[in-house]
């Protein structure tokens, strides 16, 4: 049924997306968002949901307004649901209230998901409350930007609030809510500070004084989207500061994982204070579908080397009392930590992680001539005839997943690239996906560091001309946001 979800998506860290707002993502046909939207929440979208951008900076009404409203009207009444997705609140300076207008008048049916405005949020993750017990009795929220017709606030009233004052959309007008609060007598030494891109990985603070705060924007050229918050809870920053000690913060790093598997790992990131970007250049086929599972009853040993392959053969198993008493060996952490997942123990682990060794392995807990099947992927190195005469078994092999590269064309990557600290390879195919998306060229990438796995994709990116920055010593995606944390580990 068609609807229309007006919805805040909040400042910009993706958790602060209400369960909500998740919902009216995940429901949705279409989503248009703006600018101040963080992209991730955008992967959250069903697949074929139709993501529409609209929106070039808030304070721009006019054409693009209507062109919302429009959009908007025109995919409600083809019996869409959509979700229009914005920075914040709705209601706090969003023109929510002109959209669900245009709504009400062409008999739509909406919703109005309330997000967390960064009003409020954004001094938070600076580390200044917006009121504090005997220091800020209230606080007043107001826009920075001049109506057309050039109609300004009345200052002589704000300049006699003793709560604190926050201005949004104001870094253009800066001096002179500045001056004008000093004309009608504020104190100069207001405590003021100025917070740039709050809740992302690139947040700045900059803190003055009434008296010196345009001065201190400009030595750091300072840009919007950005809050002016200005009364004397500033001065709880000393104290109050968290999110730029956090491990992570001020590093975007790009997640380049198979979509399934990249949200686990952007949460590590998003957790320790990072950013996570998801550009995804592999993509996990499950291969086990049509397996004939009856077949298993034929074998004595049950071999498995990768998380992936475990994962789509329990996902695909039409009765787990096929596997009988069969011997199980695993290799790999994330192997192990996968058949935990599913409750299946194992017989036998080798030291190295090599599939030669999971085989040899297999000698000590079978007979001569029983059977034994290596479930694994298409690019794992097999070789059946060695292992049958070495070891007087009967292997075989069943493909259970397939890895794709997944190439995008050359400019959505350059742009997702944008602000990037460190792109992290988990495997040598996404290296190949990456340098086949960028046609072979690395203009444009300049300033990007790069993060690897392990040896074997360390070699793939050099073999290209990457320059590995970071080497995990873990070979885990873990070992590798532990690797950028650290820098330590850096090769
Ligand atoms: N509806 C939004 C506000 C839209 S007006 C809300 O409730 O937050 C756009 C202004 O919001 C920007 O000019 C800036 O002043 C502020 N803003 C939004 N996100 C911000 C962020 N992450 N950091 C700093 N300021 C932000």
């Amino acid at each position: 049924m068609a609807r229309v979800y007006i919805v805040g998506a909040g400042p910009g860290d993706m958790e602060l997306l209400t369960l909500k707002a998740k919902r009216c993502v995940e429901e949705a046909d279409v989503i248009v968002y703006d600018r101040l939207v963080n992209s991730r929440i955008l992967s959250l979208a069903k697949e074929g949901c139709e993501l529409i951008y609209l929106g070039k900076g808030n304070t721009e009404g006019g054409v693009i307004q209507d062109e919302i409203n429009r959009t908007l009207v025109e995919k409600a009444l083809e019996g869409k649901v959509v979700t229009r997705l914005k920075g914040g609140d709705p209601f706090v300076f969003g023109r929510g209230g002109e959209e669900i207008l245009e709504l009400v008048k062409n008999n739509i049916k909406f919703e109005e998901v309330p997000g967390i405005t960064s009003s409020i949020s954004v001094p938070a993750y600076a580390g200044i409350p917006v009121t504090h017990r005997g220091v800020s009795k209230s606080f007043h929220v107001f826009t920075g930007h001049t109506e057309k017709n050039g109609k300004w606030h009345n200052f002589d009233a704000i300049a006699k609030l003793e709560g604190t004052l926050i201005f949004l959309m104001g870094v253009k007008n800066l001096g002179r809510i500045a001056g004008d609060l000093l004309d009608n007598g504020k104190r100069a030494d207001t405590p003021v500070a100025l917070i740039e891109k709050g809740s992302t990985s690139k947040q700045r603070i900059v803190t003055g004084t009434l008296e010196n705060i345009c001065e201190v924007a400009a030595e750091n050229k300072v840009v919007p989207p950005a809050i002016i918050i200005i009364g004397d809870v500033v001065n709880q920053r000393r104290d109050f500061k968290w999110f730029e000690d956090l491990e992570l913060q001020g590093r975007k790093i790009m997640v380049t994982r198979d979509r399934r598997q990249a949200g686990a790992m952007s949460e590590m990131i998003d957790r320790r204070g990072g950013e996570a970007v998801e550009l995804p250049l592999i993509e996990i086929e499950d291969r086990m579908k049509d397996y004939n599972y009856e077949e298993i009853g034929e074998f004595t040993g049950l071999l498995f080397n990768s998380a992936n392959g475990v994962r789509s053969f329990f996902n695909n198993i039409d009765d787990i009392r096929r596997l009988g008493s069969v011997k199980i060996g695993a290799v790999g952490v994330k192997t192990l930590e996968a058949l935990k997942e599913y409750r299946i123990g194992v017989d036998f682990v080798p030291e190295k992680y090599l599939v030669d060794e999971l085989v040899a392995g297999s000698v000590e807990f079978t007979q001569e001539g029983d059977r034994v099947l290596l479930v694994t992927s298409d690019i794992s190195p097999v070789d059946i005839e060695k292992w049958n005469t070495k070891h007087g078994r009967s292997y075989s092999k069943v493909t259970a997943y397939c890895t794709r590269k997944v190439v995008h064309p050359r400019e959505e990557v350059v742009s997702k690239l944008k602000g990037v600290d460190y792109v992290t390879f988990l495997s040598s195919s996404t290296v190949d996906a990456y340098m086949e998306s960028l046609g072979g060229d690395l203009a444009g990438t300049e300033g990007v560091k790069y993060a690897s796995i392990g040896p074997v994709t360390s070699e793939a990116m050099r073999k290209y001309g990457i320059t590995v920055d970071i080497e995990a010593k873990r070979y885990t995606a873990e070992g590798v946001v532990e690797a950028i944390k650290g820098e330590g580990y850096a090769i």
